[in-house]
């Protein structure tokens, strides 16, 4: 059984790679992360070089599948994936996990990028928001009115827009009852944060809810228009 290559960036990258059993497995990060968590598998790390990139990378390590399992805000890499995969032509998946929706309760405000969050939190009037965003989100928030932005990132951020940002560094997952101490001692009064959708940074739309607070919500970019499975058992069985 030939090996298959997943491409990681998601909680579910990692789940995958873990769960494949009887052929090689490896996963690629791009390397943005210091620290990535361990899966013990095999990684290769750093950015192949486009698409054509990635066609030479799956054809000299002779996989037989590729399964993209990038982030749901990789913007890019989905259509390298297929589009490298068609060109050696081996199969491809995309797994990419649903999208939040809103509940009762929800204020949500969906916005299609970054520079549409920034004006829609001025439109709110906030001067207090929380951006639940990584660290190389947040200069469309330096022209904003806030008075105070908290951001939230996995590792430290090298600078800052502007000495109203402070930052915190933690890794997910969070829970309800740490976003409402993070929110209430901030006194936040908006969310900012991008439709990642799964169960380990969700805990800030309920938190916000529960506040009552507004949430700008950024929808995700396009994707290709290929085999797409939500969850990494429906990836495990497309693997057979
Ligand atoms: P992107 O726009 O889709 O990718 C930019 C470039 O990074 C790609 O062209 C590729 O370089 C390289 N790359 C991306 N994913 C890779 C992977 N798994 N293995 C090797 N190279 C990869 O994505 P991005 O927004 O810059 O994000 C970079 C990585 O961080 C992605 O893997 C993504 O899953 C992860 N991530 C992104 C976000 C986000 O919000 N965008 C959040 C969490 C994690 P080459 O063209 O040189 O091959």
């Amino acid at each position: 059984m030939r090996s298959v290559l997943v491409l990681g960036g998601s909680t579910e990258a990692g789940a995958l790679a873990r769960r494949v059993q009887d052929r090689r497995v490896v996963l690629s990060l791009a390397g943005r992360v210091e620290r990535p968590a361990d899966h013990g598998v095999e990684l290769r790390v750093g950015g192949f070089g486009g698409a054509a990139g990635l066609a030479s990378h799956l054809r000299a390590e002779g996989h037989g599948a590729l399964v993209d399992a990038t982030h749901p805000f990789a913007a890019a890499m989905p259509f390298h994936a297929a589009g490298a995969a068609a060109e050696v032509g081996i199969p491809s998946l995309r797994l990419l996990r649903p999208p939040w929706t809103a509940v009762p309760g929800d204020r949500w405000h969906e916005v299609d990028d970054l520079a549409a969050a920034a004006a829609a939190l001025d439109a709110l009037g906030s001067r207090r928001p929380f951006l639940a965003l990584g660290r190389g989100h947040l200069a469309p928030f330096a022209t904003t009115r806030a008075d105070a932005l908290l951001v939230r990132s996995v590792d430290e951020p090298d600078d800052l827009p502007d000495d109203r940002f402070t930052a915190v560094t933690a890794r997910g997952p969070f829970d309800v009852v740490a976003e409402l101490d993070l929110l209430l001692a901030h006194a936040a009064d908006a969310v900012v944060a991008r439709n990642a959708g799964g169960t380990a940074t969700r805990a800030k739309l309920d938190a916000a809810r529960r506040l009552g607070l507004p949430v700008v919500l950024v929808r995700r970019p396009p994707q290709p228009a290929v085999p797409t499975v939500g969850s990494v058992d429906e990836a495990l069985a497309w693997l057979g």
